[in-house]
């Protein structure tokens, strides 16, 4: 707790928030005070080239593959200070406690920072995991600019990745055996359940997608009601309608679908005209590729339907389709056991937000463990997770990490 509040005091800013956005100064600062935790700790340290931070011990076979776990130490605009942080500092106090107690450990034990796990600088998600699991091309960097016009491509240039060698820092898959990921759930589902313990099974995806409608701008005096081509109206009938799909498709066993229409754009956007233009961002989520695909695809269809009956023109612009990231149910058993034996009450759950281990999944078996968050608070400075539960789910990743590196896996 000592280290993870030293890490949340850098950026912290109004009622307790926390803004350390990839690249910025605060960021960096807080990945030398790791850097610096992790010396402390004897841990061998590699950086790469985009600043992804791995420290290593090297347990009782140093040319076995790894058994990794870590998370992220970038923040989004005005977040708390555990998300991401929980998963580092947790490994780090694991590993620490390993060495301390010279408990054994056949394969060597890794600590990861990954750089630029949030999306909110350049619209681009679990940056450093990307890279390393060699799932970065580039036409992914076509539109990630940040507010100011920095492109991430000439960030990326500037540490000497280049285009063509986007794939130069992924890692062999040989060198893990594992990576594991303890985070603050995002959500409210433990907290209603009264579980301290999530064992994650998978995490969900997004299908993105940009809807506009174009009626026609008119006076909003003069024009008769029979006669308006309103885009707005179209809108609020779609944004319903995504509320509607989800809930009839939001149970565990329907895929667990969640749709939001999070931002608009509506021209002219006057009190005294029929809005000619409306701009709808929709994301459309779920823990299984075929129901969050079916409803993605219900939604396009309702807007077309909208359009034709009130006569008006629509377009639907693909922003990223990605599918769910199972995770290894390998993993979840190790958890799980230790739990059972020590009596730690569980919840079996979906992530319905991104990690970087779904990154990570692509080149390694990947686990991730959930502890409560309070009211299910996140991206939000109110974020809180109890204390006892941040120290319960690191004690669950320290023990999954020592069965996983003495066991054959
Ligand atoms: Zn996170």
């Amino acid at each position: 707790m000592r280290d993870l509040n030293a890490i949340g005091r850098i950026g912290i800013g109004d009622r307790g928030s926390v803004t350390r956005l990839v690249f910025s100064i605060k960021e960096l600062r807080s990945r030398q005070v790791l850097i610096h935790l992790m010396r402390q700790a004897g841990l061998k340290i590699h950086i790469d080239a985009i600043g992804n931070i791995f420290g290593r011990f090297d347990g009782g076979n140093p040319a076995a593959a790894a058994v990794t776990a870590g998370s992220h130490l970038d923040t989004v605009i005005h977040g708390g200070k555990y998300d991401g942080p929980v998963g580092v500092i947790g490994a780090l106090e694991a590993v620490r406690t390993i060495k301390e107690n010279h408990i054994a450990v056949r394969s060597p034990l890794e600590v990861i920072c990954f750089v630029g796990e949030e999306s909110s600088r350049f619209g681009f998600s679990t940056l450093g995991s990307s890279l390393v699991a060699g799932e970065v091309h580039p036409k992914d960097l076509a539109h990630a600019i940040d507010p100011q016009g920095t492109k991430l491509a000439d960030v990326l240039a500037s540490l000497g990745i280049s285009q063509r060698n986007l794939r130069g820092l992924k890692r062999s898959a040989k060198t893990l055996k594992a990576y594991l990921e303890l985070h603050i759930e995002q959500g409210p589902i433990l907290e209603a359940k009264g579980k301290r313990i999530g064992l994650v099974t998978s995490i969900a995806a997004p299908s993105r997608f940009r809807v506009i409608f174009k009626g026609r701008a008119d006076h909003s005096g003069t024009t008769p009601m029979e006669m308006r081509k309103d885009a707005l109206v179209a809108a609020a009938q779609l944004i319903e309608y995504v509320e509607r799909v989800c809930r009839k498709n939001s149970s565990m066993a329907k895929g667990r679908v969640v749709g939001t229409v999070g931002a608009m754009k509506l021209e002219p956007g006057v009190i005294n005209a029929v809005p000619g233009r409306a701009e709808l961002a929709v994301d459309i989520r779920g823990t299984s590729a075929e129901s969050k695909n079916r409803v993605a695809r219900l939604v396009k269809e309702r807007a077309r339907a909208i359009a034709r009956r009130r006569s008006i023109g629509v377009k639907v612009l693909k922003i990223r389709e990605e599918d769910p990231v199972p995770l290894d149910p390998r993993l979840l058993r190790v958890s799980r056991r230790l739990c059972d034996e020590k009596g730690i009450d569980y919840e079996i759950m979906p992530s319905g937000a991104g990690h970087d281990a779904m990154q990570m999944a692509k080149i390694a078996p990947a686990g991730m463990i959930f502890v409560p968050s309070r009211r299910g608070i996140s991206h939000n400075p109110l974020v809180w997770t109890d204390p006892a539960d941040i120290t319960l789910g690191a004690q669950l990743l320290m023990e999954t990490m020592i069965r996983v590196a003495n066991e054959k896996f």
